[in-house]
């Protein structure tokens, strides 16, 4: 059959949820990762601070509060419990794939502290945790001869029938059409900043799973919880907008008004902080606050921070000498398509991990550096899931989707971001 092909899983998207669970799905399944740009075109390459750790029992129960406390007690308690607890696997697991965390002078692993942490208990890779994490990732799941990465390919729609997904529709690198039939598919496609003027996120990463979960009436859960991170660099660009991770305030930088005076608590979780940082904004009729990054000791700075050192470097700013100018924009969506606690949708054979999918886990604002641990835990745990069932698909007798409607590309896409805009929207009152 032309613009037919068959996978056992179909994954869409190749941020780190998306490879991880496809390196631990079992090696004789065949698996096809698409991806709408190239496979490091994704926001866990943009990830600086860094992921928690459970660093020993003892701090489990001040993690799991910390969590909470910042998600503002609406979170999902057994998730959370599964997150922590799941922590030292994934560690485990980052570390066979050669995955290198900092480490402090006698060789044990270093341990990094953000906004509403109590404790450090992050690990981190310089200020490109994300990159050293999913470049490993990509690595191991390049070498694996049963995983396909296509990139470029735009999951457009689900196959549905009978209350099963059957696969996806897609289009390819060179703007065909395709449908592809699998066993399970998997929504692994990020978050929403791309449908924002100002995010931090790549542009590309427009909910695209959430419209296509609305479009076939799956439900989806805290739908209006965006994070706004309350630091990025002030320009007047229309990149993307670039993150002062929260390790900076961790590690000590200041906050300071237009008189260049503290104002607030620099580690306030995000969303008061967000919200300070507005209202003082407001109250002076500036653009930004001043950030000062020159409080942290210098080795710890050039040490910790190359990236962001380099990065402002390049846009003007020498960090040892002045202070930054920093404003909030759209970081995460705790919010997504609905799942239990193995990545399953209400959709039979339908999965979704990572920052797309929702269990609750993160409440109404998310604990800096929980989201690749999230990803990575809830990834794993569908893989399992995903490994137990063995039923085939079979296409015979099924009347397979008219590709034909799906040619306005831009049309679709577009009516899609407007889909999920609305529905934001709507919730934002409730
Ligand atoms: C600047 C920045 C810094 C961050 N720092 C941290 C941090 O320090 N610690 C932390 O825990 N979290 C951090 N986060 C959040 C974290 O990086 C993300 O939540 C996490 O990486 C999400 O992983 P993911 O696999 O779900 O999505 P992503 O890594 O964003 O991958 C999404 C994938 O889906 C693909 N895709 C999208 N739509 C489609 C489609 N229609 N068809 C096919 N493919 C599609 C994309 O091309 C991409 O490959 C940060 C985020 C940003 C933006």
């Amino acid at each position: 059959m032309k613009n037919f092909f068959k996978t056992d899983v179909l994954i869409a998207g190749s941020g780190c949820a998306g490879l991880y669970l496809a390196i631990n799905l079992p090696r004789n399944k065949k698996i096809t990762v698409i991806t709408k740009a190239k496979a490091e075109e994704c926001d866990s390459f943009l990830a600086q601070g860094g992921i928690c750790m459970l660093k020993d029992e003892g701090d489990f129960d001040s993690f799991f509060e910390d969590t909470l406390k910042a998600g503002h007690y609406e979170n999902d308690r057994k998730s959370v419990e599964l997150m922590i607890k799941g922590s030292r696997d994934v560690l485990s697991d980052l570390l066979n794939c050669g995955v290198e965390f900092n480490k402090d002078q006698n060789g044990n692993f270093a341990f990094t502290k953000e906004g509403a942490h109590s404790k450090s208990r992050i690990l981190f890779h310089k200020d490109i945790t994300g990159k050293e994490i999913t470049s490993k990732l990509l690595s191991k799941a390049r070498s694996l001869s049963n995983i396909e990465i296509l990139e470029s390919t735009t999951l457009l729609d689900i196959w549905e029938e009978n209350n099963r997904c059957l696969g996806g529709v897609v289009k390819t690198s060179k703007g065909e059409l395709l449908l592809i039939g699998a066993n399970q598919t998997v929504l692994a496609t990020g978050g929403i900043g791309g449908l924002y003027k100002h995010s931090t996120n790549y542009s590309h990463l427009t909910g695209d799973a959430l419209a296509i979960a609305l479009k076939h009436n799956i439900p989806v859960r805290d739908i209006s919880y965006v994070q706004i991170h309350p630091t990025t660099l002030y320009s007047e660009d229309k990149d993307r907008s670039f993150l002062i991770s929260e390790s900076v305030r961790g590690e000590g930088a200041r906050l300071y008004g237009k008189n260049k005076k503290p104002f607030t608590n620099e580690l306030l979780p995000r969303d008061l902080l967000t919200k300070e940082i507005t209202e003082q904004m407001k109250k002076e009729g500036s653009n930004f606050v001043w950030e000062d990054l020159s409080c942290i000791p210098k080795k710890e700075l050039e040490n910790h921070f190359p990236n962001i050192i380099e990065h402002c470097y390049q846009k003007g700013y020498d960090v040892f000498k002045e202070c930054i100018p920093v404003v909030p924009a759209q970081h995460y969506f705790m919010g997504g398509v609905k799942i239990d606690y193995d990545g399953q949708t209400s959709l039979n054979k339908l999965y979704a991990v990572g920052e797309t999918a929702c269990n609750g886990v993160h409440g109404k604002n998310r604990l800096a550096s929980n989201s690749l641990l999230e990803s990575l835990v809830f990834a794993k745990r569908a893989a399992l899931k995903i490994a137990e069932d063995t039923e085939e698909l079979d296409i015979a007798g099924l009347s397979l989707p008219c590709l034909k409607k799906y040619e306005d590309t831009k049309a679709l896409e577009n009516h899609y971001k407007q889909i999920v805009l609305e529905k934001i929207k709507e919730n934002e009152n409730v």
